[in-house]
């Protein structure tokens, strides 16, 4: 819901804007006779069968659920930052890349996600500069060379930006030397914030495993550490996150899903 232009989903040889194609999706479900309550999730109970889901306004049992409750990109909490989102400030290269060719871009982190961004940038972008907290990366060997390599990629050590200058897009970015406590400003047309992700499964915490970074842990296809929960999308996928692995995750899951209802009816019929 939050993208702009998706240019990978299949079946679409134009660019879809993201709000546009979740709506197909959500026709599409429906057609086929989805229901869709449009509620946060307060509570789960998965040690009872079916399963219990409750909301603010009601409690619905399941004989399977699917858990693709996605992932935030990490923000910078800065106003300016908020207020430019879509307009220069972006947390997806591989979505919104294109629009720089030419341009001058920064990239905010030190971990794999701004490596990739930053070497991905490099394609359309005339300069990419690396902006990073400390003087150590924190990114895996092989994309810390292939950065550093690349001629067009230059890293600014130990700062952090404190404000994205621009009334309606991006003009530059205000940066603080930590070490040295000196503010400049940075010119450059777009500014990608890569500091991470954060899972959304605090409703999910002690219910099924995950991960120390709190993403859900995934065996033999899309199972969950308990029967009959499924998991699909950047929940527990940290590593590709592009709508057209989430929707193949969660085709997998609802087969899944299928199969073990399916042994569940047979085994209840019986006994
Ligand atoms: P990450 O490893 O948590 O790195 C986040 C980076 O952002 C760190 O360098 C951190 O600085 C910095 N940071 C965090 N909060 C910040 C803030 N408020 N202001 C400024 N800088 C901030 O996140 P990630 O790079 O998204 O990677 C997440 C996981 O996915 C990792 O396990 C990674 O290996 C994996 N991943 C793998 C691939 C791949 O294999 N191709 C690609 C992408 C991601 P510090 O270093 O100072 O903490």
């Amino acid at each position: 819901m939050l993208t702009s232009e998706v240019e990978n989903f299949p079946g679409f040889p134009d660019p879809v804007m993201g709000p546009d194609l979740m709506m197909k999706m959500k026709a599409q479900a429906e057609r086929l006779g989805a229901q869709l309550i449009q509620e946060d999730v307060v509570r789960v109970n998965f040690s009872v069968y079916p399963f219990e889901i409750e909301t603010d306004s009601r409690s619905v049992r399941a004989l399977s659920v699917i858990i693709a409750t996605g992932a935030n990109p990490r923000r910078l909490n800065l106003e300016s930052e908020m207020k430019l989102m879509g307009k220069g400030v972006s947390n997806c290269a591989v979505c919104d890349g294109f629009f720089f060719r030419g341009k001058k871009v920064a990239v905010v982190g030190g971990g794999d996600t701004a490596m990739e961004e930053a070497t991905f940038l490099s394609k359309f972008a005339s300069s990419v500069q690396v902006i990073h907290r400390r003087s150590d990366l924190r990114a895996s060997a092989a994309l810390e060379k292939e950065a550093r390599s690349n001629p067009k990629i230059s890293f600014v050590w130990d700062t952090v930006v404190t404000e994205v200058l621009g009334q309606n897009h991006v003009v530059g970015i205000r940066v603080k030397n930590l070490k040295l406590g000196e503010e400049r400003v940075l010119p450059v047309d777009g500014l990608f914030v890569a500091i991470g992700y954060e899972p959304n499964t605090q409703i999910f915490k002690g219910k099924v495993e995950l991960d120390e970074k709190g993403y859900t842990v995934v065996r033999n296809g899309s199972e969950s550490s308990v029967p009959g929960i499924f998991v699909a999308g950047d929940v527990h996928d940290f590593r590709y996150r592009q709508a057209i692995t989430a929707a193949a995750d969660g085709c997998k899951a609802l087969l899944d899903a299928e199969r073990f209802i399916k042994k569940s009816l047979e085994a209840q019929t019986l006994s």
